[in-house]
């Protein structure tokens, strides 16, 4: 059992080393490098958005858990809990009224009620027009008999990061900016911009024993960041092994680096 330990350790040294290179190489010789005019500039460093993704009923002590670790830190407002309206066809939240009242309460404290899905089963919006415009109907119906203003709602995160151009259409015409894993959809004055982002998820079911390699990586991967920086996490998958322990971490370290914000 301990050489498996020390013989995974070191495959995470490794990585986290491969890894660095390829950033430091990316920085310079990417295809990015036209956003840096010369190596020695810089990257910019901005205040990271954390996007808390599956936001359910299934998940309310989960999530309660992740509140208090961001409240910590004061991130309520780089905050967006993308909510699942009626997940798997059995968690509707309209009868779920605790989990809603708590959501009001998120909201008052200056987290972004955002949009994640119907259902969730499968890819749901990898679909035709009629059907996005369908469960987007009904989904803001939901949202709407639980108390909540949909004019708000201003990103959509398609479940598994899946959507068809059919339904980028039906989002991008309510002007809902969608999110998907490597890059943001947004229309401005008539036209679809594309914004890239980097948007990284550490924790899903981290062993605890890997947290300080992972934490290693992240500050890598934020300070060598060119672009907005997302941090992806899912309940449950998060309030596993260290994931806790490494979402205090990255506040934390983000927090400390904010006085270096140029965004
Ligand atoms: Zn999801």
């Amino acid at each position: 059992m301990k050489r498996l330990l020390y013989l995974a350790s070191l495959i995470i040294i490794f990585m986290i080393f491969i890894h660095g290179v390829f950033k430091i190489n990316n920085s310079s010789y990417g295809c990015d490098n036209h956003i840096l005019k010369n190596s020695t500039e810089k990257p910019i460093i901005r205040k990271p958005m954390i996007f808390i993704h599956d936001v359910s009923p299934i998940y309310l002590n989960d999530l309660k858990d992740i509140i208090k670790i961001i409240n910590k830190y004061g991130y309520q407002n780089r905050t967006y809990l993308f909510v699942i309206v009626n997940h798997a066809n059995k968690y509707n939240i309209e009868k779920y009224p605790k989990f809603v009242k708590y959501l009001h309460y998120l909201e008052k404290e200056g987290y972004h009620i955002e949009y994640h899905g119907y259902n969730h089963i499968g890819y749901e919006f990898n679909c035709s027009k009629t059907v996005a415009e369908e469960k987007l109907n009904k989904s803001f119906k939901i949202l709407e008999n639980c108390g909540f203003d949909i004019k708000k709602i201003k990103y959509f995160i398609p479940p598994r990061y899946k959507i068809s151009k059919a339904a980028e259409e039906v989002f991008l015409n309510r002007n809902i900016t969608i999110i998907l894993d490597k890059y943001m959809l947004k229309k401005e004055n008539n036209s679809i911009k594309k914004i890239v982002i980097n948007n990284k998820e550490y924790t899903w079911y981290l062993p605890k024993n890997c947290v300080k390699s992972v934490e290693l990586l992240a500050k890598i991967d934020y300070i060598s960041s060119k672009h907005q920086f997302c941090l992806s996490i899912h309940p449950k998958a998060v309030n596993y092994g260290g994931g806790l322990e490494f979402l205090n971490y990255f506040l934390n370290m983000t927090k400390q680096l904010k006085s270096q914000d140029q965004s």
